[in-house]
Order: C-alpha cells, then sequence, then structure tokens
C-alpha cells in the first residue's frame, strides 16, 4: 500500500476520480465525456485513454500533417529553375 502511495505522487492519474480526469497531454481536470474509452479494468472500472478528445484528435492532425510531409518528401520533388544572377542579388540585400 505504502509503495503505491509514492507512485501516486508523481503519476499524472493522482487527482482523477471517477468523474473527472487529468488529461496527460495538457494536464487539464476534465470530466471522463471529454475522454476516449480504453477499454476496461479487471475490476470491471471503466478505463480511459490518459489524453482528452481534444489533444488526442490534435495528435492524430499532427501525426497526419507529419504523414504528409513524409509523403512528400519520398515524391520527387519538381527541379527548380534558379535564376542565378538575380537570386545572388536578392538573397544579399536580405540578408
Ligand atoms: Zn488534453
Amino acid at each position: 500500500m505504502g509503495l503505491e502511495q509514492i507512485f501516486d505522487m508523481d503519476y499524472v492519474g493522482a487527482r482523477d476520480t471517477d468523474t473527472h480526469r487529468v488529461c496527460g497531454s495538457c494536464g487539464e481536470l476534465k470530466p471522463v465525456e471529454a475522454f476516449y474509452k480504453d477499454g476496461k479494468y479487471s475490476n470491471g472500472k471503466t478505463r480511459y485513454r490518459r489524453d482528452c478528445r481534444e489533444c488526442y484528435k490534435r495528435q492524430r492532425i499532427l501525426e497526419a500533417k507529419m504523414k504528409e510531409k513524409r509523403d512528400e518528401r519520398i515524391k520527387p520533388m519538381p527541379k527548380m529553375q534558379v535564376a542565378t544572377g538575380k537570386a545572388r542579388g536578392s538573397s544579399r540585400g536580405k540578408w
């Protein structure tokens, strides 16, 4: 028992209640309805994801964007025509 208490001090779920839980991503205390269900505990209690729906969605969008970028890199880039004289002049002015 004592060990569990020590664990709980650092554990992000220490403030969890039956109706509310702390999101592991944004750290906000939110009602369990704001979390996706993640199966059940052996004692029959419903498990919820550690990150709230908002963070989960944001993460999914982020992953989709990252995947898009990866796919872009795989595609052959169209060759850029560099006007050497002009580029040299303008870059010197910019920097
Ligand atoms: Zn969150």
